[in-house]
Parts: structure tokens; C-alpha cells; sequence
């Protein structure tokens, strides 16, 4: 019988280990996505994200048609879809990629009981992890809770497993199936149409991911350890969106930088090192969320519970989400997040410290503004690193580190490269006045702060 291969996170066509065990099994292949909005925990995509899904979606129909494979959309809960295209087509094998958030462990671990129970073959594949959450832990049996420690362990193991090629064809002619049609699902904005900023910025899909790790590799890895933090230069990968909706995997990645690793210049080699960091970063961020599912939603440290946020001002929060703070690294950082769907590491950790110390807002109206304007929103590593920021997270930066976006402009954009490029009205008359005074809401939130201290 026919193999039904479940598309979520991992839309690409190489080192997809779910795809290539199906074309192994030697029977025609069905490649299915579930647009799942109603299952129980499986968070909706935020606008940003959808458009990138759109697009990703309609370049990997095109590169699993050329392995002879229909491609099927079907919206609806995935326990009820799958067995569903299961019965159309008379498969009896359905395989998919492994996914970590709590409530996508729920739904396919009922899929896959459910589909047993029925005599169906059903088996899921590590893809989207160099290193599963589980399989790290400390010398206790615990998980991680700082990173260095986590890294060391990680990379202590065995080394990740070699990615695999591009499938051969799949048996059989292409079985007929219905789907649901791309443009039906309205992923992409039209009135209004404010996606001409993404347009300009970004080409998703796996070619164009593979494009941006080999320029990246041949063009910015020797600059990467000394400018990774300027604004202003854009020699970062800039590869987290193609990473996040899988459309590269981190093996990929880190085979392909040790493949280059022994011919590049010193600079280069500690480029590269600091590059596989921060992609370890990544895959503590999924740690910490497989083993504490609502870090969106809950201060990992619970003391932080007791923090006294004021009530919520709408107008402060509106300011930092328009990027018309009247702090010129925060609005630059703000109007490139809206335009572009990314924005710049160094300014992440500005704006995100500007909202929960010096605008005293809740960090979780900034990680909800981030997952719905950001192209590479990420269900760990987006709340994860909001509340590191925030102080309240995990291997967290303290709470009195707060950054002053001024003296951070200063020192990572020195000549206001990047203000300048994403902020044309300053230095106008237009420009607003700055919302709070930095150094009395620095000390506001200082001794909030310090109130919590003195409860615990
Ligand atoms: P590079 O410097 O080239 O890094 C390579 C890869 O490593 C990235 O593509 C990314 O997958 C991973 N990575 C790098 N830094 C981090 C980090 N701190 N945490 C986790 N993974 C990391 N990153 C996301 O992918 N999705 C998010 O939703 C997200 N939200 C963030 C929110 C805040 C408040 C902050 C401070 C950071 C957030 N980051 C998020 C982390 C980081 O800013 C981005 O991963 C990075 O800017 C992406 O650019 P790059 O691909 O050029 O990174």
C-alpha cells in the first residue's frame, strides 16, 4: 500500500528522513500538510509567519512533484485528517518528522496509536534536533538550565548523523487524491497588502535557503565572531526563518560548515565555531520548551510571577510596536521588524529590554508582538529568549542589566548605519520626543525589582 508522509516544520525535500523512508518502502508516495488550527496547545501562526508558509508551501509542491509525488493540503484537526487521506487512498504507512511542543506531542502521539490501532503502519523520525531533548541531560538526570553546560554535554556525544540526499522517484504513478487549493487558505495578506517589505527581503524555500548558507559560508563567516553584534553590517546567516520552517536542518548545517571547516582562514574557523553556537542556542531554547511546554506563557523562574507589572499601558505599548518610541534604536529596530519580518539579533535584545524595563510591559506583549510579526517566530526560541531578556528566564541575563539603547547605539552603531537605513524621519522635526526618561524608568524598574527580591 501507499506511505502518507506528513509535512509540518520540515518543508524541504532533503534530509527529510520521513520522506526518504517512504520512497524506500517502494510504493507510491502521498506528501500531505495539515493546516491545523483547531487541535488542543498547537499555537495559531502569526500573520508574518503564514505569508512565509504560503510561499514555502507552493516552492516544496513543486520539488516533490518532481519526485513523482502528489502533493495534498487538507485543513482540519490532524487526528481526523490523516486517517481521513489514509482511507482515500488505501495507504498503510504514514511517517512524519518528530515535533517537540507539548501539544504537537499530544496529537501525534494519539495519531500514531490511533493509526496502529487500525492496522496502519506509523513511525516518526528525528529531523528538526541535532540533539533530542531528552537524550541530554545532566549528571542528576535533569535537563539543562544553563547553556554552556547543555552545549558541552551535546557536543560531548556522538557526532550528529550525516544528512541524507534528495530521494530518488517514488514508485508507482502518482496516485490521485483531492486537495484543498494553496490560494484558498488566504495565507497571504491582501487588503491591505503590507508584504512588499517581506517580498523585497526574502526568497523562501529550500533553494534559496541552500543559496544563503554558501553565500553565507563564502562571504560573511570570516567577518561573522567580530561583527555578529553590528547592526549595521549584514554579515549574520540570516538563515533562522528557512531554519525554523525547515526548510534547511541543522544537520545540514553543521556537516556542511565541518565539510569547509579545514580550509578556512583562522578568522573563518572562529566564525564558524560561534556560528554552531548560536545554533546551539536554538536547540537549547527547544530543550528548555520540551521540559517546560508553557515557557510563552509562564515565567520560567516562578519568583518572577510575583513581579509587580503595572496596569498595561496602550499607548506605551502601541509606541514600541509602531517604532515611534522617540528612541532611535528601538523605533530603527521596531520599523525593520514591521517592513522586513526580521530584525537584527543586538536590537532584539534592545527593543525587548526597552519594553520590560523601561516601559514596565509585561514581556509577554512583546514575545506575541514578535510571533506575529516575525518571519522566523519560533515557538521556543521567541518566548525563550523574551524571557531571557526579561530576567525570568533560563541562564537568564539578571533583571538590573538594562540595556540603555542609547550607549548600545553608540557602541554597535557608531556612524547610525542601521538607524539611518530603517528610520528616514530622524533626526527630523517630525521624530517624537523620547515616551519615558531612560534613566528615571531605569530606576522604576530597578526597584520593582528589588520588591521582588525582598517577598522571596
Ligand atoms: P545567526 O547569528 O546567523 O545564527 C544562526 C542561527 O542560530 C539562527 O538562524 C538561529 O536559528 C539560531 N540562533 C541564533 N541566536 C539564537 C538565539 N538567541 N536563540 C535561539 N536561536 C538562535 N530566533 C528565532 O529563530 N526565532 C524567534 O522567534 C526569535 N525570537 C527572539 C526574540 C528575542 C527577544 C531575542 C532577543 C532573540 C530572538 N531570536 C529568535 C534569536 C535571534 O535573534 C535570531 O535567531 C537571529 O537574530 C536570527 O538571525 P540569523 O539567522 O542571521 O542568526
Amino acid at each position: 500500500g501507499a506511505t502518507v508522509v506528513v509535512f509540518r516544520d520540515d518543508l524541504r525535500v532533503a534530509d527529510n528522513p520521513a520522506l526518504t523512508m517512504a520512497v524506500d518502502r517502494g510504493a507510491p508516495v502521498i506528501a500531505l500538510y495539515v493546516r491545523d488550527e483547531v487541535s488542543p496547545g498547537i499555537r495559531p501562526l502569526g500573520a508574518a509567519s503564514k505569508w512565509w508558509l504560503h510561499q514555502s508551501l507552493a516552492s516544496l509542491q513543486l520539488s516533490v512533484a518532481e519526485l513523482g509525488i502528489p502533493f495534498v493540503l487538507r485543513s482540519g484537526p490532524a487526528l481526523r485528517v490523516v486517517p481521513e487521506v489514509v482511507a482515500e487512498t488505501g495507504a498503510t504507512a504514514v511517517l512524519w518528522n518528530r515535533r517537540y511542543g507539548a501539544g504537537e506531542i499530544a496529537v501525534d502521539t494519539q495519531l500514531k496509536a490511533h493509526l496502529r490501532e487500525d492496522g496502519i503502519q506509523a513511525e516518526s523520525f528525528q529531523a528538526s534536533l541535532l540533539f533530542e531533548p531528552w537524550t541530554i541531560a545532566t549528571g542528576a538526570g535533569t535537563p539543562y538550565s544553563v547553556f554552556t553546560p547543555f552545549w558541552r554535554a551535546c557536543r560531548g556525544g556522538p557526532e550528529p548523523r550525516h544528512p541524507l540526499p534528495v530521494p530518488g522517484r517514488a514508485a508507482g504513478p502518482p496516485t490521485v487524491v483531492a486537495t484543498e487549493l494553496l490560494a484558498d487558505w488566504a495565507l497571504q495578506p491582501t487588503r491591505p497588502d503590507w508584504a512588499q517589505g517581506l517580498r523585497d527581503t526574502w526568497t523562501p524555500g529550500e533553494d534559496a535557503a541552500w543559496a544563503r548558507l554558501h553565500s553565507f559560508i563564502s562571504d560573511d563567516l570570516d567577518e561573522y565572531a567580530q561583527g555578529r553584534d553590528v547592526p549595521g553590517r549584514q554579515v549574520t546567516s540570516r538563515l533562522s526563518p528557512h531554519l525554523r520552517w525547515g526548510e534547511l536542518s541543522a544537520h545540514q548545517i553543521w556537516h556542511e560548515v565541518g565539510r569547509v571547516r579545514a580550509g578556512l582562514s583562522a578568522l573563518a574557523a572562529e566564525g564558524a565555531t560561534r556560528f554552531l553556537t548560536e545554533v546551539g542556542w536554538r536547540e537549547f531554547s527547544w530543550h528548555v520548551l520540551f521540559h517546560f511546554p508553557d515557557l510563552a506563557e509562564r515565567n520560567w523562574r516562578a519568583d518572577y510571577d510575583k513581579f509587580p507589572w503595572p496596569a498595561l499601558d496602550r499607548n506605551a505599548l502601541e509606541a514600541w510596536q509602531q517604532g515611534r518610541t522617540g528612541v532611535p534604536l528601538v523605533d530603527a529596530g521596531m520599523r525593520e521588524l514591521w517592513h522586513t519580518g526580521t530584525m537584527h539579533n543586538r536590537v532584539r535584545m534592545v527593543v525587548a529590554s526597552f519594553l520590560t524595563k523601561n516601559l514596565l510591559i509585561d514581556w509577554r506583549e512583546g514575545e506575541r508582538w514578535f510571533w506575529d510579526t516575525l518571519v522566523d517566530a519560533d515557538a521556543a526560541a521567541n518566548p525563550f529568549n523574551w524571557q531571557w531578556v526579561a530576567g525570568s528566564g533560563a541562564d537568564a541575563a539578571p533583571y538590573f542589566r538594562v540595556f540603555n539603547p542609547e550607549l548600545q547605539a553608540k557602541k554597535f552603531d557608531p556612524h547610525g548605519v542601521y538607524i539611518r537605513r530603517h528610520l528616514p524621519d530622524w533626526d527630523t522635526p517630525d521624530y517624537p520626543d523620547a515616551v519615558v526618561d531612560l534613566a528615571a524608568s531605569r530606576r522604576a524598574a530597578l526597584s520593582a525589582y528589588q520588591s521582588l527580591r525582598e517577598q522571596s
